[in-house]
């Protein structure tokens, strides 16, 4: 049997005709090899940048319904031209929204997950021997309501479609050459990794290592797609590659760092401290679809019995959020302040190396202390410290971060065998 592979050719590798042309070959060479393709791809440029101001100049609070169905004509576009490109060089080649498909969400805008594609159509299609070209970051609810997935959505389209129909692989075409120790766009001394495990990655992408879209690696991992990341730009480097955790070789306690600067923190001050306060305070905010990231609650202050609740959530929400909490602060007797600080950034390490060694959140902590970067909060997991810093000392963070972790270019040659010592 034939097998299928998905590529994902995201928005500045479409970002003009030529690019489009560019692309067009790199889909025929994977029909020459042999194999069924299918392509996911994304708005041209910074076409859904473009389309989000327009909005944001018209109201500062558009309706979420209304943004799908201006976002999601940026795709429409590019499936038409890249097909017509195809189609130019004599191969034959159909474009789909993710209507024409039937590519389900949940009913949720902005920021929906899938929950089934149809394949009849696709499987028909590849067996006529078409390359598809399939409209990513965009989906369609049961009643026939058009949804997006969040920005950078598309990666995760992709990777969806790769597990409904069973692909080989999943690549995800991009402006870098590969996953990084950090972006390179920020530090040049980057390195590039062979591999990366699903875990590592999904944390980095949470931790705002935009070059995947978390949903994606989340989806990858639960259907155990194998996933690549790799350039549109040079073919012959066969990129990062992404896969379980149990078949990779260990070597360094850290992977990779990040930084989110799409992050605002908000602190309800002075409130009372007794049970389902915080229940009734997250649960408001869940109900009206706000994610919320970092949580810390401080020790009852003794006289008063209050406590401050302070959180992140994308800058996106403030408004939405800071509307719920005024609406809730009387029912939960909050009594402080709203603080708002959008001035913020998450600065992350990760890696599965770090479990069970002992020394990771100290040299992390030591470094930002030498660097004099205060931190304002801190969350961890198993395999990820982040900290909240100022927007201003994020990026020195980053970079001292990634030199006291061994992960520039010139040393991380040599980490193969021995551990670097913490
Ligand atoms: P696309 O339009 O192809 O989806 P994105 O801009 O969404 O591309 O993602 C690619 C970008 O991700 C890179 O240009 C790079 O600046 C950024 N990036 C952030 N962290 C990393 C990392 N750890 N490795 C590689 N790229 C990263
Ligand atoms: N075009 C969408 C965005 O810019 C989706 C994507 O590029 O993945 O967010
Ligand atoms: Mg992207």
């Amino acid at each position: 049997m034939r097998k299928i592979i998905v590529q994902k050719f995201g928005g500045t590798s479409v970002a003009d005709t030529e690019k489009i042309k560019n692309v067009a070959k790199i889909v025929i060479k994977e029909k020459e090899n042999g194999n069924d393709v299918v392509v996911v791809v994304s708005a041209m440029g910074h076409t859904t940048d473009y389309l989000v101001k327009m909005a944001k100049d018209l109201t500062p609070n558009p309706s979420e319904r209304e943004m799908d169905m201006l976002l999601s004509t940026g795709e429409g576009v590019s499936i038409a031209l890249l097909a017509m490109a195809i189609q130019a060089q004599g191969y034959d080649a159909v474009s789909y929204n993710a209507m024409q498909i039937g590519i389900m969400t949940e009913n949720k805008h902005s920021k929906a997950r899938i929950v089934d594609i149809k394949t009849d159509k696709l499987r028909q299609n590849l067996k006529e021997g078409k390359i598809i070209v399939i409209a990513g970051f965009q989906g369609v609810t049961e009643d026939g309501e058009i949804t997006t997935l969040g920005r950078g959505g598309s990666d995760t389209s992709a990777v969806a479609l790769a597990a409904a129909l069973n692909a080989e692989r999943c690549d995800i075409y991009t402006d870098v050459e590969g996953v990084y120790t950090t972006d390179p766009r920020v530090v040049p001394n980057a390195s590039k990794l062979k591999e990366i495990s699903y875990e590592e990655m999904l944390e980095l992408a949470h931790a705002g290592a935009n070059v995947l879209h978390p949903r994606s690696v989340e989806t990858a991992k639960l259907n155990n797609v194998p996933l690549r990341v790799r350039s549109s730009f040079k073919i012959n480097n066969l990129g990062t590659l992404i896969l379980g955790v149990d078949k990779m070789e260990l070597n360094n306690p850290v992977a990779g760092v990040a930084q989110d600067l799409s992050q605002a923190r908000i602190v309800v001050c002075d409130v009372p401290d007794k049970p389902g306060v915080a229940a009734k305070l997250f649960s408001k905010l869940a109900n009206e679809n706000i994610s919320v990231d970092m949580i810390i609650q401080s020790y009852a202050r003794k006289v008063s019995n209050t406590n401050d609740i302070a959180f992140t959530v994308d800058k996106t929400d403030v408004a939405k959020t800071v509307s719920a909490l005024n609406l809730l602060k009387e029912e939960i007797g909050a009594t402080g302040q709203i603080e708002v600080d959008e001035n913020i950034s998450k600065v992350s390490i990760v890696g599965a190396g770090m479990i069970d060694r002992p020394g990771v959140a100290s040299l992390m902590f030591e470094t930002l202390a030498q660097q004099n970067v205060n931190i304002r909060m801190i969350s961890t997991s198993e395999i990820k410290i982040s900290c909240l810093v100022d927007k201003d000392q994020s990026l020195k963070a980053v970079k001292a971060l990634h030199e006291a972790f061994h992960l520039d270019s010139n040393e991380i040659a040599d980490v193969k065998g021995d551990l670097p010592n913490l």
